[in-house]
């Protein structure tokens, strides 16, 4: 391979006077698109020098066009849910409410005594915000907020029980989405997990026999994502609480997704309610901020106040801590709860607590406007977001047949390449639309969408 490829490079100053990279310039900086233009005759050198041919200018500057559109468009963006799916992990988990974003928006845009006590001009905490609210809602002597619940579950651990034991039955050393995986969590902080119990039985006893003098926690971990059914035995919280008692040792309570709400009012299963679990005594319970309770991602950490306080002090809470525009958001959030709005303010408990006729009435329009290849038909709604395993409930989906399989999926990819992005479920050989997750200012944009890309896969 000769001399005379590399010599047909270009320099980087002639790929900058061609149009398209001339105009490139006014969108990314200068040293952005001279870095692209660097980068790609590199890229050409070590192509040509592998027995490669030089490309074109013509090609290279598409090359370097296709790498700048990337690079320039914002990858994060809203989507609409229709896919029923409330608390859509992949989807960003709970939605805040319009005054919780108003909120965060405002603690953001300016400063605020995040850390600073007007009273007296010192310093003050983050925490405070939030802490009298939880306590009352909860019931519990002091809170803290972190991260996400899974840090909250790392910090606790770590203050409390490192190179100590920490007792929990068998049946929930669980993997809850995403990786947390209680074991891997258990030896990152490092304390030593105990399993008592088998998969699916677990009783009092069990965990009494495993006490040791290097016993630190017993934990509880509610199984959001998975039910045991058959034959099975758990212990209560109120069993491990009057056995930690006894022995001195705290007992700890991730109960996940953190509900406030009887879940029961809307045909749910019973899911564990963050005040009855302190008052049934566990010493500290965890739980999550963008789960049932619908605000930001954050984990919100209730129970005694010495307990508490330890993990203020410890250096991980640092690590773990939560920023202001989410302390806003929460605290804001909380405030439904306590002002009696909660239900209509915070858009997954409004979702959950959508009667069916609304539902159906919202379908039956989408449907009538979509004509010919929609209909509406009965469905099911899932929770989701690691609470309420196997949680549905009855909703009307609109659904669109097309012939074939390979009709839907295109019609899938067609919403989900629309701005926004319209995200549906396929069910075998239907497209289905569930209103429930869909906000209603959101109809018309979702309509238009399906609309055109019904005509475009019909042409
Ligand atoms: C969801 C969940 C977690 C993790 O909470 P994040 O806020 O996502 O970190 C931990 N434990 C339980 C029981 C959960 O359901």
């Amino acid at each position: 391979m000769g001399e005379s490829a590399f010599r047909e490079i270009p320099g980087v100053d002639e790929v900058l006077c061609e149009g398209r990279v001339t105009q490139l310039c006014e969108v990314l900086s200068r040293e952005v698109v001279v870095t692209l233009v660097r980068r790609r005759l590199a890229e050409i050198r070590e192509f040509i020098g592998s027995g490669g041919r030089a490309p074109s200018l013509e090609e290279m500057v598409d090359s370097i066009m296709a790498e700048a559109r990337v690079l320039g468009s914002l990858s994060l963006q809203p989507v609409i849910n229709a896919t029923g799916v409330v608390l859509h992990t992949n989807l960003g988990r709970a939605p805040l409410s319009i005054e919780a974003l108003r909120a965060a928006e405002l603690a953001s845009r300016g400063y605020s005594n995040l850390e600073f006590d007007l009273g007296s001009g010192r310093r003050g905490s983050r925490h405070d915000h939030v802490e009298h609210i939880l306590c009352h809602l909860t019931g519990a002597e002091a809170a803290l907020v972190v991260n996400n619940n899974a840090s909250g579950v790392l910090l606790a651990l770590t203050a409390l029980a490192r190179r100590k034991e920490v007792i929990i039955s068998r049946g929930q050393a669980v993997e809850i989405g995403g990786g947390f995986r209680i074991p891997e969590v258990m030896r990152e902080s490092g304390a030593r997990l105990v399993e008592v119990g088998t998969t699916n039985c677990s009783y009092v006893e069990d965990y009494e026999r495993a006490i040791t003098p290097r016993t630190a926690v017993l934990l509880q971990v509610h199984s959001s994502n998975f039910k045991v059914t058959g034959f099975t035995h758990g212990v209560s919280l109120e069993e491990l609480v009057e056995l930690g008692r006894r022995h001195s040792i705290s007992v700890l309570d991730d109960v996940g997704s953190g509900c406030l709400v009887d879940t029961t009012r809307f045909g749910l299963d019973p899911e564990p309610r963050v005040q009855n679990r302190i008052s049934a005594g566990a010493d500290l319970v965890f739980l999550s901020g963008d789960k049932l309770l619908g605000g930001p991602q954050a984990g919100i950490i209730v129970g005694r106040k010495e307990l508490v306080g330890r993990l203020r002090k410890h250096p991980l809470a640092r690590a773990v801590r939560i920023d202001k525009a989410r302390i806003a958001a929460l605290s804001v959030t909380l405030a439904h709860y306590l002002r009696g709005e909660a239900l209509e303010k915070i858009p997954v408990l409004r979702f959950i607590a959508t009667p069916l006729s609304e539902i159906e009435g919202r379908a039956e329009r989408w449907a009538r406007f979509l004509g010919g290849a929609a209909v509406v038909m009965p469905g099911e709604s899932v929770i989701g977001g690691g609470s309420l395993p196997g949680g549905t409930l009855p909703t009307r989906v609109v659904a669109i047949r097309l012939s074939g399989k390979a009709g839907i999926e295109s019609l899938a990819r067609m919403l989900r390449r629309h701005t926004p992005p319209v995200i549906a479920r396929v069910d075998k050989d239907a497209l289905l639309l569930d209103p429930r997750t869909v906000f209603l200012e959101e109809d018309e944009t979702l309509l238009a969408a399906v609309r055109r890309s019904l005509d475009s896969l019909a042409s």
